[in-house]
């Protein structure tokens, strides 16, 4: 099967930018193996050609209903796939998924039926809030900095005491894999 980018520059460079930041996130340590997620919202550059596709998964429902989001369309980070790997093949580590009618579920569309990670409904949800205020920004990204999933498992920062409050909010979420 083609890609998806195939003949679609803008689609291209948007996919490609989020393969660059990947690749500093995987370069700086700021992502451990395969967590975090990268979502982008591709809306603007679907055509007829691609609202036409077929899906290539079966519904998956979102757990949410997220009106703002009927008809997007979203380039995704697959689950269990690293940065490293996004960074270079984007289409075979993510896909593109289309958000069906009823606003609370969708199907995979290019290239592969790579799955979402189950951080999908907390990132569409981020999506969903951002084109509700009219917020130009396209992408949702987060990750599990190396650090802090180290101080984690380091006693002292998980002590509940008041010089917990000089470190980062995010010491306080330990890491489970
Ligand atoms: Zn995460």
């Amino acid at each position: 099967m083609k890609s998806i980018l195939v003949n679609r520059q803008a689609l291209t460079y948007a996919v490609n930018q989020a393969a660059e930041v990947a690749g500093y996130l995987w370069q700086k340590g700021w992502a451990e193996r395969n967590g975090g997620n990268i979502t982008l919202n591709i809306t603007e550059f679907v055509d007829d050609e691609i609202k036409s596709l077929p899906a290539i998964s079966d519904v998956k429902q979102i757990g949410a209903t997220l009106p703002y989001l009927k008809g997007c369309y979203f380039y995704c980070k697959g689950t269990n796939k690293r940065m490293r790997d996004l960074a270079r093949w984007p289409m075979e580590h993510g896909s593109v998924i289309r958000i069906l009618d009823d606003c609370a579920s969708y199907v995979i569309i290019a290239d592969h039926p790579v799955m979402p990670t189950s951080e999908l409904p907390a990132h569409l949800s981020v999506h969903n809030r951002l084109i509700e205020k009219g917020s130009p920004y396209k992408a949702s990204l987060h990750t599990h900095p190396i650090e802090l999933i180290a101080m984690t498992h380091c006693k002292k920062f998980l002590e509940k005491d008041a010089s917990q409050q000089k470190y980062h909010p995010a010491t306080s979420c330990r890491y489970s894999r």
